[in-house]
């Protein structure tokens, strides 16, 4: 039986990704030290004999006895406002826990996955982003704690290929949402489907002219485990192409829950990207991967797993 590490294993895309894994025959040891991650994400897991999770911070040292044939990458804060908490955190997950992994997998001969992100194109100056676009980032701004780390990350990887010939991937992810997200994490997703399902204002961040594209999770995980197949290294970008506004993006929520919420605007936090669409044509090429859920379907599975969330009371994460 061939055997994956996991970092980030208690959030969001993580534990999806262990579920995935599962089901293609891995065993699963899950890393993760809860700083943004939730154990209610790998309870189901709590009798399955493939899976086993350790409490650990992976910007220390990783010891792991016996053979690990894949390391998947995916620890990090995530969200605009976890970077702003979580700064030095989210630095020293992106270059140490980046450094560990590759270690690891150098250690163990093991194939490695880095998740890294379209923060790596910044603001960007082309659109919508192809993978040889180099990006327009602020290295110094509150979201360059991000971006910068999964810089870096993406170097340290390509430099372990090309110098140890470790057998890495890269994966540039654009927003995905679905269940698991933290209702709190501040993303666009679960506020605004917070917001609606209480009642309360929907927060546009600006005048919600910027754009995203959003992709539904078992879309971004399909292309995930198909990439991991590949002996493709440089990176590849994964996200669903339909664009839109933010503004949009509410109408959507509001239409969808049938809230009654107003849209009110607030101050466009510093260096938001005005627009951003992943080019999808390397994916579509060598992975023959394209996203199949639409935003009404996901959007529904979603909105179902936050009404149950907030069932749980205001403590609910
Ligand atoms: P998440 O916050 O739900 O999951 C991240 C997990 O990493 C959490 O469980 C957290 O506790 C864990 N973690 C953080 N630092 C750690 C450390 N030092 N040691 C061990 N565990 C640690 O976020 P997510 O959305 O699942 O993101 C997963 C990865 O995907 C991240 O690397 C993120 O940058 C990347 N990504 C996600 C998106 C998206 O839209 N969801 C977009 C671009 C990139
Ligand atoms: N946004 C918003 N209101 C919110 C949260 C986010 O208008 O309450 C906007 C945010 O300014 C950004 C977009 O939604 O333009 C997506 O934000 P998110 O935090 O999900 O991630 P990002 O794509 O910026 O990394």
């Amino acid at each position: 039986m061939k055997t994956a590490v996991v970092t980030g294993a208690a959030g969001f895309l993580g534990s999806n990704l262990t579920d995935r894994l599962l089901g293609e025959g891995y065993r699963v040891i899950g890393l993760d030290n809860l700083i943004t991650g939730n154990r209610v994400n790998i309870e189901h897991l709590r009798n399955e004999p493939r899976f086993e999770f350790r409490e650990q911070d992976v910007t220390e040292h990783i010891a792991i006895a016996g053979d690990v044939n894949f390391v998947f990458h995916f620890a990090s804060p995530a969200s605009p406002i976890d970077y702003l908490e979580l700064p030095i955190q989210t630095l020293k997950v992106g270059s140490l826990g980046t450094h560990n992994t590759l270690g690891l997998a150098k250690a163990k001969g093991a194939g490695f996955f880095l998740a890294s992100t379209s923060e790596c194109y910044g603001d960007p100056l082309v659109h919508p982003q192809t993978e040889d676009y180099w990006g327009n980032v602020n290295p110094i701004g509150p979201r360059g704690v991000d971006d910068e780390a999964k810089r870096f990350a993406e170097a340290m990887t390509m430099a372990y290929h090309r110098f140890h010939k470790v057998n890495t991937r890269i994966v540039r992810i654009f927003n995905t949402y679905g269940p698991r997200m933290r209702l709190k994490d501040g993303r666009v997703v679960p506020a605004f489907v917070g917001q609606a399902l209480r009642g309360e204002p929907i927060t546009l961040f600006g005048d919600g002219s910027q754009t995203r594209s959003f992709c539904f999770v078992s879309d971004l995980i399909d292309g995930i485990y198909r990439l991991s197949q590949t002996e493709y290294h440089e990176p590849v970008n994964i996200g669903n192409p339909n664009e839109m506004t933010i503004r949009q993006f509410a109408e959507a929520i509001i239409e969808m829950t049938g809230a009654k919420s107003p849209l009110i605007e607030q101050p466009l936090p510093t260096d938001d990207p005005k627009q951003r669409k992943p080019d999808i044509t390397r994916a579509r090429t060598l992975l023959g991967w394209e996203p199949k859920v639409d935003l009404k379907t996901g959007l529904k599975q979603t909105i179902e797993f936050f009404k149950g969330r907030i069932a749980e009371g205001p403590d609910a994460r």
